[in-house]
């Protein structure tokens, strides 16, 4: 029992837990070695009532690129119309309909591209989908707060759930 308990810590802790995607340091890790990054999109660079996103986080994903990272949209939204306004506005390849923490969308992208899934940085603002979908590829998983959090009740209770899952690992 103690063995299961350790091993689903380890796969819903995140690596780094920050407030926004603003506050990644896009030249640390990218000295570090990380050479692509998994970005979800609802939420955490688009709010759920928003279509694009905002001029601040614009930048971001152009600095981004700037710096030298690969970017991907990898979203679980069912809307690729979402997930295609959002890759145009950017010009970034993007996913929609992935079914994180199920990897395979990310090791086709992986494999499709060539890429290293210790080079990843995977971000997102769910531990049950993006953290787990992260930490299970063996990449590096970034937990973002979500852009509105009282969007829904469905989405409330979520949220809820996964803050006592972090409380449980000892992250809050
Ligand atoms: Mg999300």
């Amino acid at each position: 029992m103690k063995q299961y308990k350790r091993l689903i810590k380890a796969l819903i802790s995140p690596n780094v837990m920050v407030d926004s995607v603003l506050d990644i340091n896009l030249e640390d890790y990218y000295t570090k070695g990380f050479r692509q990054i998994f970005l979800d999109i609802d939420n955490t660079v688009v709010g759920l009532t928003e279509a694009t996103c905002n001029l601040d986080i614009e930048h971001w994903i152009n600095t981004a690129k700037k710096v030298g990272f690969q970017v991907f949209i990898v979203s679980n939204n069912i809307s690729w119309i979402r997930i295609y306004k959002v890759a145009k506005q950017m010009n970034l390849s993007g996913y929609y309909f992935a079914a994180k923490p199920l990897t395979f969308t990310g090791d086709f992208i992986h494999q499709k591209h060539q890429l290293d899934h210790q080079k990843t940085l995977v971000v997102g603002d769910q531990v049950l989908t993006d953290v787990i979908f992260g930490n299970w590829m063996g990449s590096y998983s970034i937990l973002v707060d979500p852009i509105e959090r009282k969007s829904n009740k469905i989405k409330k209770a979520q949220y809820k759930l996964e803050n006592s899952l972090l409380k449980w690992v000892g992250l809050k």
